[in-house]
């Protein structure tokens, strides 16, 4: 039942550009908090972007978001959910990063993630660059392999860079499958676009059996389609969901570092989460906004949005 201790303040008793600004207006319960154990779903801050091999800024990213999100209402406009009332939210805080050290700050990550995780809480992470997600899925995945439906201009399954730097936001998903944290079975990765360095990401997928629906099958297949199949691939055991901003083309999201033009419109951005329904999501990031490229707040409010449309399908029975 609707615990009014959980419940966001609404803009009728305080206007939404004031207060101090937790995601969603929620109220900020951390690992200490008395109340963390009734918490259902928990949206976490990771304030780190070390992972990022061109153009910086999602370490500034929670922040950003965390103001965009003043924005978000309790009710969805078109699914009618309060996903408030349905089920206890709440800002768990940002996970406190160590920027000079990748190891070290995947290490406090997964602590972090870890800790949630005894506490019975779904995460919806608010990043970060896409690394961010390699140390989540190091705990969500504690149990066994996932399934992901992962939105992304990119693979991320490249080997290394650099001459053998393993762990970059190039990287995150072909180490996930080399530590067993996905099962490649059950992989989508659907928006893939752009110019690419070789063919070596596409063929690691290829080889593991991770599916890739490029762009040019996207627009030609259409949102509904698309999402059926990625449906049936994730299946019905436990799923992950990772969602790259620069998914959506950069007319709707230029403030992110890798943008590809090309890309799905911002009413899509929502449309393909709606996709997600039936699906037993475990956890799910928004990554890649990056604030430095973002002046005019476009990118941010579009990735809160699309961040209220997974909470709304992390909601158990919606
Ligand atoms: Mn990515
Ligand atoms: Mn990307």
């Amino acid at each position: 039942m609707s615990d009014p201790f959980f419940q966001p303040v609404s803009g009728f008793d305080l206007p939404r550009f004031a207060g101090i600004p937790t995601f969603m207006r929620l109220p900020h319960v951390g690992l200490d908090h008395p109340r963390l154990r009734d918490v259902d779903i928990g949206i976490i801050g990771v304030p780190w972007d070390s992972g990022t091999t061109n153009r910086p800024g999602p370490r500034h990213g929670p922040r950003q978001l965390r103001d965009a999100s003043t924005m978000i209402r309790a009710q969805h406009p078109t699914l009618g959910v309060r996903p408030f009332e349905k089920v206890s939210c709440a800002d768990l805080g940002d996970v406190g990063p160590n920027p000079a050290d990748i190891q070290d700050s995947m290490d406090r990550i997964t602590d972090f993630y870890n800790a949630v995780m005894n506490a019975g809480i779904l995460p919806l992470t608010a990043g970060g660059d896409h690394l961010t997600s390699l140390p989540v899925l190091r705990s969500v995945a504690r149990d066994g392999a996932l399934g992901m439906v992962h939105f992304d201009s990119h693979t991320d399954l490249y080997h290394s860079y650099f001459d053998g730097t393993m762990y970059t936001h190039g990287t995150p998903f072909r180490r996930a499958v080399e530590e067993g944290l996905l099962d490649p079975h059950r992989v989508v990765q659907i928006g893939i676009r752009g110019t690419q360095y070789d063919s070596e990401d596409m063929d690691f997928a290829k080889a593991v059996g991770i599916r890739i629906i490029t762009i040019d099958e996207f627009h030609d297949r259409g949102v509904a389609d698309v999402m059926e199949e990625a449906r049936d691939i994730v299946g019905q055991k436990p799923t992950y969901v990772s969602y790259d901003i620069d998914f959506v083309d950069p007319t709707f999201a230029p403030g992110t570092g890798t943008p590809e033009v090309g890309g799905p419109n911002s009413y899509q951005a929502l449309q393909v989460v709606r996709g997600l329904k039936g699906i037993d999501i475990v956890g799910a990031d928004l990554v890649e906004v990056s604030p430095p490229f973002d002046p005019s707040g476009g990118t941010a409010f579009l990735g809160v949005s699309i961040m209220f449309e997974l909470l709304c399908q992390m909601v158990p029975s919606f």
